[in-house]
């Protein structure tokens, strides 16, 4: 059964082997929640607490001045000897490219000087995310897959004084590395490994067999993070399946890069099937420790999945730019299309979901900044949901509004006499975000599961067929006494938090929508449980609304949080400031409502039988005719 805290929350009993297996194995990775979350989590249990939020963290004009020093000489560099179109069209990254961006300490923005880096905070390196993503989304993936993932973040939070030593100032000067998980049975279900790592008979070093797939950056690192299965533990009779994560050494005999991966977009990423054959690895190399490698790769992504996020509001902003020049030039039908309405629509859309994108990283990020050790996997999560699906639409709006010049290459554009646009080429590059690192589907699981923690705790535990009578007989008074204090408060408590009346009416306005919506899915969500029972888990549709509400919601408060601290700081924006998150706030205010409405009014049953047919050949005959 699936434990947290040593508890078992969630009842494994009716599930399949495999099923079972799967969930087992990422519920013991998982951390266990820190008993008092933060802003995030407190939205799913109808604790809105605007004091986390307001005034917004703001970076500090020290810190930003650390970050401005590093930014202007990466800008100089990017537009002085970088061609993200020549690098799109050759599919390879000129070798005085990456030399140069390990010369400004591109490689080692976070790690610390004592290791060589430049040590700068977490705002910072998503602000260097923002500049590289709206810019060349193979240098980001270049950047990101060694730092964000690769072997610096896990070394940060895991590595032994030895191990740091050892590897951060070689990955923070110049060597680039990269991070092994998947495998061809290994999408997004880590239990299915085959790449396994066998003890040597005196017990001092590994011997690693398997294959690993898509190692991005694997073609270029000198040193990675594989996760690897190691022998099986016995707990209550039973083997354990373990999971542990090894920085290896890309010169070790046995390594062999078999194949070269291509993509739709990221042309130029060095990403390969990397095969192991007999690779000793010392036994020191182990991260964290022997067992505990899934736990390393989901904590090394809580703060990871942040950098996808920032270089998606990057590229959005990119976007805009193009699509308000386009705007204002092409004119048809008697008028620049920026002033047709359906244009326009999109225009306003995409200003206030780029406002909204970037309150929401900079305000994660800025948890990480104030304790290093923060919980911050949920902020992290629903940034990187959020911001991957909102990007992928602007490119796609920004294509439309490009016309056919959208669909064309910068290269064709720039041979026949036009301004060389890259619509193209950022569309291919963009849409591997909703993949990797966390597929969407992946992430609405995670943030239901994250959001549920605090009702697993209290109520699970009551329909756990796996627990005896006794335990569950006590989980029932223990939830009885719990919602019968909780569940009132969710309806009577109407909003007026400490804080709210120094916001602008406006925002106000949104802010006090946003706490009641809190308190509404807080609702919503108990009486899931209380409908469906364990089931829940298997409704992904109906969970992923509620992440999916959840997420707006914190879009919202992050965005009158930031507009409210923008205002006091810089009065000549005000009247923009205030149309930009009004109308974002209103137009998420509609998708909430609509939401809200499809928890009960939906197609959901009838939808998943009718696909149950379409996956059984049931519906073939409607593939007739093709070729
Ligand atoms: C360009 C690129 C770079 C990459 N870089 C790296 C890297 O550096 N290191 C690394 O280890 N991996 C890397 N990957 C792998 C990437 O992280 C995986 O592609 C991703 O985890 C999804 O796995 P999969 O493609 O096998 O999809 P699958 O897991 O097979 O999933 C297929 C589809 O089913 C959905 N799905 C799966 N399980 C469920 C479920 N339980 N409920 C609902 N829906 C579900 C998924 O969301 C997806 O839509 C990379 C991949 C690509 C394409």
């Amino acid at each position: 059964m699936a434990t947290l805290d040593s508890k078992p929350v969630i009842d494994t009993s009716k599930m399949s082997p495999a099923q079972r297996e799967a969930l087992e194995l990422t519920e013991s990775a998982r951390e266990a929640a820190q008993a008092e979350r933060g802003f995030a989590g407190g939205l799913f249990v109808g604790r809105f607490d605007l004091t986390r939020i307001h005034p917004f963290p703001g970076q500090s004009a020290e810190d930003r001045s650390h970050g401005d020093e590093f930014l202007r000489r990466l800008e100089a560099f990017l537009k002085e000897h970088v061609n993200p179109d020549e690098i799109d069209r050759t599919g390879e990254i000129p070798p005085e490219v990456i030399e140069g961006l390990a010369r400004l300490g591109a490689f080692g923005i976070k790690i610390s000087p004592e290791f060589g880096g430049l040590g700068l905070s977490q705002t910072n390196y998503c602000r260097a995310a923002i500049m590289l993503g709206s810019f060349c989304g193979n240098l980001t993936a270049l950047i990101s897959a060694h730092q964000s993932i690769g072997v610096p973040q896990p070394l940060i939070l895991f590595g032994t004084e030895e191990q740091k030593r050892r590897f951060l100032p070689r990955v923070a000067r110049n060597e680039v590395s990269a991070f092994a998980l998947t495998e061809m049975k290994v999408g997004s279900d880590p239990a299915k490994m085959e790449t396994r790592a066998e003890p040597t008979p005196d017990g001092e070093a590994f011997i690693l067999n398997g294959e690993k797939l898509w190692c991005t950056n694997g073609l270029k690192a000198g040193v990675i993070v594989v996760m690897a299965k190691t022998p099986p533990k016995i707990v209550d009779g039973k083997p354990k399946n373990q999971i542990t994560a090894f920085v290896v050494e890309m010169n070790t005999p046995g390594i062999e890069i078999t194949h070269r991966c291509r993509f739709m977009g990221l042309k130029a990423l060095y990403n390969g099937v990397v095969r192991f054959t007999n690779v000793r690895v010392p036994r020191e190399n182990i991260l964290l420790a022997e067992g505990k490698g899934l736990r390393v790769a989901l904590t090394t992504l809580n703060t990871g999945r942040l950098t996808l996020p920032a270089a998606c509001v990057g590229l959005s902003k990119r976007c805009l730019a193009v699509a308000r020049k386009w705007a204002c030039e092409r004119v048809q039908w008697g008028a620049p299309i920026g002033k047709h309405a359906a244009i326009a629509e999109k225009l306003a859309r995409m200003a206030g979901e780029i406002f909204a994108m970037e309150s929401m990283v900079l305000f994660a990020a800025s948890i990480v900044d104030r304790d290093k050790t923060a919980d911050v996997r949920l902020e992290a999560a629903l940034c990187k949901l959020w911001a991957t699906e909102r990007a992928w639409e602007i490119v796609n709006d920004t294509m439309q509004i490009r016309g056919g010049r959208g669909y064309e290459t910068a290269e064709s554009l720039a041979a026949r006499g036009e301004e060389a646009v890259p619509v193209e080429r950022f569309m291919r590059d963009c849409r591997i975000n909703m993949i990797f690192e966390g597929s969407s589907e992946i992430m609405r699981l995670f943030i239901a599961r994250e959001a549920l923690d605090p009702h697993l705790k209290i109520g699970a535990p009551v329909l756990n067929s796996q627990l005896q009578v006794s335990e569950r007989v006590k989980s029932v008074i223990g939830a009885l006494g719990f919602y019968a204090k909780w569940y009132p408060r969710q309806w009577l408590l109407p909003f007026d938090g400490e804080g709210i009346k120094e916001f602008h009416p406006v925002l106000a306005k949104h802010a006090r929508f946003a706490a009641n919506a809190s308190h509404r899915l807080a609702r919503r969500l108990f009486h899931s449980m209380t409908s469906y029972g364990p089931k829940l888990e298997r409704e992904q549709v109906l969970l992923g609304r509620f992440v999916d509400i959840g997420t707006e919601i914190f879009a919202i408060a992050t965005s009158c949080a930031r507009a409210q601290a923008m205002l006091r700081t810089d009065e000549t924006t005000k009247k923009d400031l205030l149309a930009l998150a009004d109308y974002f706030c209103s137009a998420s205010r509609h998708r909430i409502d609509r939401m809200f409405y499809s928890i009960k009014h939906n197609v959901d049953l009838r939808g998943y039988k009718l696909a149950q047919r379409v996956v059984s050949g049931e519906l073939s005959w409607l593939e007739e005719g093709i070729v």
